[in-house]
């Protein structure tokens, strides 16, 4: 960004500035506008077991089509629906279109297979959150132990109450935890006691190195780390064969990443599962 120096203070250039800040409330405004057109889509990664070599859940995860064929990351989009707290509704859609999956999946003999939906922390501030979920779930007489839910450490850093307050009455419900993106940040370790959880998922940046000299240590250490608590694991990212390997010498429970397959519409999901011999996958 453009940037002036005056005396001994750094001053941002403001033109600059309120383009940026005008283009983020431009994309705002669509996104607003295409989630109340109901143009989002929620797509679905394959989630392996490594003992049974069998899909055992997906992770379900947002896409903004753009133009034909494009799409807004959600890196791009998300922290913007954070910030305006449009991800509170938008994340209520996201779990009401998982747990139809659901439902469509156990009417199609997948009945096992759970679904993992990421939630940010405006979703917890909400007081209506954890009586919204219930409902969705009995809605769709979904188990409620083939939902979970994704969270990241920066959102439990934030409000550490709520959310282990939210978390604890969602998990007497039946639903299930698991902390996503683990390690990147820098209280981990504290919240591992404090939270109901279930799973941990091994952060991308970790798996992508497993593979190079001395670079699995700490995707070791993390699964380790698990085992040691009663709790299972998942490397996130998997793209080689040789990370793979590596991976299931340390033990680790479940696989995802693109090696498997990459984040797919609902309906390639169920030709995938099919394909797959009703989930079983050869590797
Ligand atoms: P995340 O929850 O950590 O999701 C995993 C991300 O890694 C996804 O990116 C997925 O497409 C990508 N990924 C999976 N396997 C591989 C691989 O082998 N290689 C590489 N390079 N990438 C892989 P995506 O879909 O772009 O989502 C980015 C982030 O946006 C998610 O990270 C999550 O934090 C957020 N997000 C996505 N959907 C939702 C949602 O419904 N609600 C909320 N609150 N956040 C969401
Ligand atoms: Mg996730
Ligand atoms: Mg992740
Ligand atoms: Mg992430």
């Amino acid at each position: 960004k453009a940037k002036k120096t005056v005396g001994s203070h750094h001053q941002y250039y403001e033109p600059a500035m309120e383009e940026e800040v005008t283009e983020r409330l431009t994309m705002l405004r669509m996104l607003r506008a295409d989630f109340a057109l109901d143009k989002l889509e929620l797509w679905y990664q394959p989630q392996l077991c490594l003992k049974t070599k069998k899909v055992v859940g997906m992770e379900a995860l947002l896409r903004w089509p753009h133009q034909p064929g494009q799409y807004i990351s959600p890196a791009v989009f998300i922290p913007l629906a954070e910030y305006s707290g449009l991800i509170v509704d938008i994340g209520l859609w996201v779990l009401e279109q998982a747990c139809k999956q659901l439902q469509q999946l156990s009417s199609l003999g997948c009945g096992a297979l759970r679904i993992a939906v990421n939630v940010s922390m405006p979703q917890f501030r909400s007081p209506q959150f954890v009586p919204a979920v219930i409902e969705i779930v009995e809605r769709y007489q979904v188990k409620p132990e083939l939902l979970e839910l994704e969270i990241t450490e920066s959102v439990v850093m934030d409000e550490p109450k709520i959310v282990i307050d939210a978390l604890e009455a969602l998990k007497r419900f039946g639903i299930k935890v698991a902390i996503d993106d683990f390690g990147i940040g820098f209280s981990s370790l504290s919240y591992l006691q404090q939270l109901p959880l279930d799973r941990i998922k091994v952060d991308r940046a970790f798996v992508n190195t497993v593979a190079t000299e001395g670079g699995g240590l700490i995707a070791e250490t993390i699964v380790s780390l698990g085992k040691r608590i009663g709790l299972s694991t998942i490397a996130e990212g998997v793209e080689t064969e040789a990370q793979l390997q590596a991976i299931l010498a340390m033990g680790c429970d479940e696989v995802q990443g693109y090696l498997f397959a990459k984040p797919m519409p609902a309906p390639q999901l169920i030709e995938y599962l099919r394909q797959n011999q009703g989930g079983c996958i050869q590797f």
